[in-house]
């Protein structure tokens, strides 16, 4: 049997989408096997390894054991008490508190999802993720959702005859990096797959019977390769059409994603530039019934949600109404809502708001030549 280098402790990675708030966190690999992508700094230096199943295995018994001590602790009406939580709490060993504190917090929430962590769990041989599939299955039969996040050339590698399987066995939905459709792009940041890949990996998932997220990653292509990101990306997503879009808004842009000069200049994106991209991806979506997400924290405008085609027009509406502002209140609202004064474009009617943001300008030296660079910043303050 093949040694795990590291002793059994329950791990967690640093990553989940935002819909996985709920879902238990079980770590199958750690890092990323490609990790080559050059405006991901989420896994650099960090080496990429497989979790020992058996490891996985005994993260779902001991998630079982506490589930189960939980519910008999509860009763019949199911109310988790912080009495319980501490009774329970001292039988439970040093190398599973951490495990514990998550099982509270997913029996809280219904233990309705669980997510796959770290970056491409599905690379994992067959055998393996059937053995952890079916023991999850085994546990926590009311499970309605597994998800985990996939790599195009891993599913490519992944025959129909097994996605099937993993479909059967309830993973149900696995999130995907497109982050573009442009070739070009794809090439320039080392996404190690190409626009061709992308759709024929999406078409594979969808008739597996898997649902597909794909998130889009918007500034990728900076100024000069933001039309082209716009457009190409819409075609990928007219090709597949995904159950869901996510939008990631590229945080820390540098020089270096394109990893050089000249003609391949990266020149970051603005807001605006960036609400012009989405409105050019939106409007050249084209037979898709995806539903459009936006609610990452590093996307500034977060009312860009809805199922296409009926919400086509009602999200074109709100970039236009952020495109059409002042510089002033353009201004304003980027700060605002950065520092969180703001939850949505609506907020710049609400005078004690904008009296906040004024003041927050004031205050960090904030004015209309110099927002962007400040809000890049704070992006990456967000990190
Ligand atoms: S495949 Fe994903 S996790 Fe890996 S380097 Fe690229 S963006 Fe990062």
């Amino acid at each position: 049997m093949k040694k795990e280098i590291f002793p059994y402790s329950f791990e967690q990675g640093p990553v989940r989408p935002p819909a996985e708030a709920n879902s238990l966190l079980l770590l199958l690999t750690r890092n990323c096997p490609w990790n080559h992508c050059t405006f991901c700094p989420i896994y650099k230096d960090k080496k990429f390894s497989i979790r020992f199943v058996e490891h996985v295995i005994r993260d779902i018994d001991t998630a079982y054991k506490f589930v189960s001590l939980i519910k008999n602790q509860c009763g019949d009406d199911g109310r988790l008490t912080q009495a319980i939580i501490n009774k329970i709490g001292k039988s439970v060993k040093p190398v599973e508190y951490s495990l514990f504190n998550a099982v509270l917090h997913w029996y809280s929430a219904g233990m309705k999802s669980v997510f796959f962590q770290d970056a491409n769990s599905i690379i994992l041989k067959p055998a393996a993720l059937i053995k952890i599939l079916h023991h999850i299955n085994k546990c926590f039969p009311d499970v309605e959702r597994i998800t985990s996040f996939g790599r195009t050339q891993t599913i490519l590698n992944i025959s129909d005859k097994n996605l099937k399987a993993y479909a059967d066995l309830g993973l149900n939905r696995i999130h995907v990096g497109l982050e573009t459709g442009s070739d070009k792009i794809l090439k320039l940041v080392k996404k190690g797959c190409t626009k061709e890949m992308h759709i024929r990996a999406g078409q594979k998932i969808k008739k597996a019977g898997i649902e597909l997220s794909e998130c889009v990653l918007l500034g990728l292509g900076g100024k000069n390769l933001s039309k082209e990101h716009a457009l190409e990306t819409a075609d990928t997503i007219n090709q597949i059409n995904p159950s869901i879009i996510r939008f990631l808004t590229l945080a820390a842009p540098t020089a270096e994603i394109f990893g050089g000069h000249g003609s391949d200049e990266y020149i970051p994106s603005t807001d605006l530039d960036i609400a012009e991209e989405i409105k050019l991806f939106i409007e050249s979506l084209n037979g898709v019934t995806t539903y459009i997400e936006s609610n990452n924290i590093l996307n500034l405008l977060q009312e860009v949600e809805g199922t296409m085609p009926d919400a086509k027009e009602s999200m074109i509406d709100v970039l236009n109404s952020f495109i059409s502002l002042s510089d002033d209140d353009r201004m304003l609202f980027q700060v605002g809502k950065r520092l969180r004064i703001f939850s949505g474009l609506s907020d710049l009617n609400d005078s004690s708001r904008i009296n906040g943001a004024y003041e927050a300008c004031i205050k960090y030296g904030i004015n209309k030549n110099n927002v962007d660079k400040i809000i890049s910043k704070m992006i990456q303050n967000y990190m």
